[in-house]
């Protein structure tokens, strides 16, 4: 049941709604392919699955697969074409991408860091997790294609080091108001994972009084609250759950408000790593919960000086490709050769 790519394309071209033409740059290709890596190409085929079996798909939340489930509702009502790309037009025409503040990395992500998904960069000490935020606090704001306008951020910090003097830098850089791009980053700290969890509380009234207006949520350091908070090993599987609350939470605000959603998480050694061949033996903290709800995750380890290689991680959409960037003064840039 694959569709030919052609059949594919020519089912997206032919697809007009209220004289508005779909442009390609409106779909969201990782969801596209994540539905025809399990064989489901068309319409129908959404039909024929079930919502729990497309829950087990990995990176499509409960929320993302009822919206497709509605979606998919209605285009068949309509019965003009079965195109499962004409479909996530609809579904995904609001998708937006912030970019890096680099073009190579940008290119990795597709375009940069999405909205309605949550993106996830770890990495050891210095690898540029915290700069990457402070860097997309500022991008997020600039208006750019497709009639993003730019908008508002909340930053979540756990480890206190959030740095407003940084953005100012970064504001300079793009040619920005300082103090406008400050204004626009609501900050708040948070101290346990409970308060963690409370904040998204605010967050989620904050995005609907203010609605369409925030376009990014920030949680710098997503694990390091309970990393403290549950510290033994038989506190892991509170740990887990507690945790898998708080990303549903962030999937549903992210769907919800579209915005994008970007954490950072720290690594630790793999205890199964020395019996393995694996060339690094460290890994991301979080387990499978934090994997399967991270839509994007990026892998970061340094280079020579300011160089910095961003990697996908583990995904089953995407080629394992590299990126090269820099962290400069005025935060995330591309690689000087
Ligand atoms: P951690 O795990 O400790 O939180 P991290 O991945 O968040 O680490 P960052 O703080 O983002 O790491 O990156 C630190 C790097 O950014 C340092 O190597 C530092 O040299 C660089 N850096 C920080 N501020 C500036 C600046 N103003 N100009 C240039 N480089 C900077
Ligand atoms: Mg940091």
């Amino acid at each position: 049941m694959k569709a030919s790519e052609d059949q594919v394309v020519e089912d997206a071209a032919a697809y007009q709604d209220d004289d508005v033409r779909i442009k390609p740059s409106c779909y969201n290709m990782a969801d596209i392919k994540k539905l025809k890596s399990v064989g489901i190409c068309t319409v129908k085929g959404i039909q024929m699955t079930t919502r729990r079996a497309m829950c087990n798909i990995k990176g499509l939340s409960e929320a993302k697969v009822e919206k497709i489930k509605e979606a998919a509702g209605k285009m068949l009502v309509r019965g003009a074409f079965t195109g499962v790309n004409s479909l996530f037009c609809l579904l995904t025409l609001q998708v937006f991408h912030i970019t890096t503040g680099s073009l190579e990395f940008d290119k990795l992500l597709g375009g940069g860091v999405e909205s309605m998904a949550i993106t996830e960069a770890f990495g050891e000490f210095r690898t540029g997790k915290t700069q990457i935020s402070h860097t997309l606090c500022v991008t997020a704001q600039l208006p750019g294609e497709n009639g993003y306008s730019g908008g508002k951020v909340i930053f979540i910090d756990t480890e206190n080091t959030f740095r407003p003097d940084r953005l100012r830098d970064i504001a300079e850089r793009f040619n920005v108001d300082q103090d406008a791009v400050l204004d626009n980053v609501l900050y708040a700290r948070a101290y346990t994972s409970e308060h963690q969890m409370e904040l998204l509380d605010f967050v989620a009234a904050k995005f609907h009084e203010e609605g369409g207006v925030f376009k990014l949520l920030i949680i710098d350091s997503i694990m390091a609250l309970f990393r403290v908070d549950f510290s033994g090993r038989g506190e892991l599987a509170e740990r887990q759950q507690k945790l898998a609350q708080m990303l549903s939470r962030l999937q549903k605000i992210s769907e919800e408000y579209n915005v994008a959603v970007f954490v950072t998480n720290q690594m630790t050694a793999d205890p199964g790593a020395g019996m393995t061949f694996q060339a690094d033996p460290k890994k991301p903290i979080g387990g499978h919960i934090l994997a399967h709800a991270s839509t994007t995750r990026i892998s970061l380890r340094k280079g020579r000086g300011e160089m910095r290689i961003a990697k996908i991680f583990d995904s089953p959409d995407m080629p394992e490709n590299e990126a090269t960037f820099a962290i400069t003064a005025g935060g995330v840039t591309d690689a000087k050769e």
